[in-house]
């Protein structure tokens, strides 16, 4: 059993102008897939190949490099495409914006430390708001690290996440990693991020 490229929720124009088209179809069409053929070839023959990605995550350290960068990859981009759509942005409402206050004190201060740990990640990787025991927490990891995995020095379950690798905003915004991130908040799909929390928390 492979795993498989997901389908992009909405036309890859659709975030314009905030992500742009191209830069959508390269990085769902190639590196995603890229990401998916390689982790299908790093398991092909193991016993691995029939279990899913996130139990994958949990064992990663004992899997090797080919399965943590690609499955990884696999893992926080098909999580990434469903936490963003158009005509989206704004704030979040119900039990997520309720803990972002209790956390972190206000949206507004949530967001400045979102941004900064997107900003501050040195090199490829990803930003990430977690429930860490019960709490939200922010952190980021390196190149497609994620804090599923059992090497991950901030571990929780993924509630949002943010791409700043320069493939997700470099033919747009170039070398401002933090315009891209600006962006972002416009595009931001809170009820999909509020699911996540609710399954984080149940
Ligand atoms: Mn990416």
């Amino acid at each position: 059993m492979a795993f498989t490229l997901p389908e992009l929720p909405y036309d890859k124009a659709a975030l314009e102008p905030h992500i742009d088209a191209m830069t959508m179809e390269i990085h769902h069409g190639r590196h995603h897939k890229a990401y998916v053929d390689n982790l299908n070839k790093a398991l092909d023959g193991k016993p691995e190949n029939n279990e899913d990605i996130e139990a994958l995550m949990g064992k990663v350290s004992t899997l090797g490099a080919p399965v943590r960068n690609n499955g990884g990859g696999h893992y926080n981009h098909s999580l990434f495409w469903k936490l963003l759509s158009p005509n989206a942005g704004g704030q979040p409402v119900g039990a997520l914006a309720e803990a972002i206050t209790a956390a972190f004190g206000s949206f507004d201060e949530f967001k400045l430390q979102f941004a900064n740990a997107g900003t501050t990640r040195f090199g490829s990787g990803w930003a990430w708001l977690i429930v860490q025991n019960g709490a939200l927490k922010v952190c980021s990891t390196a190149n497609q690290d994620n804090p599923l995995m059992d090497v991950a020095e901030e571990k929780g379950a993924p509630v949002l996440a943010l791409d700043v690798w320069e493939h997700a905003y470099y033919l747009h915004y170039q070398n401002k990693r933090p315009d891209y991130i600006a962006a972002f908040w416009n595009v931001v799909n809170w009820e999909e991020a509020n699911r996540n929390y609710e399954v984080a928390t149940a």
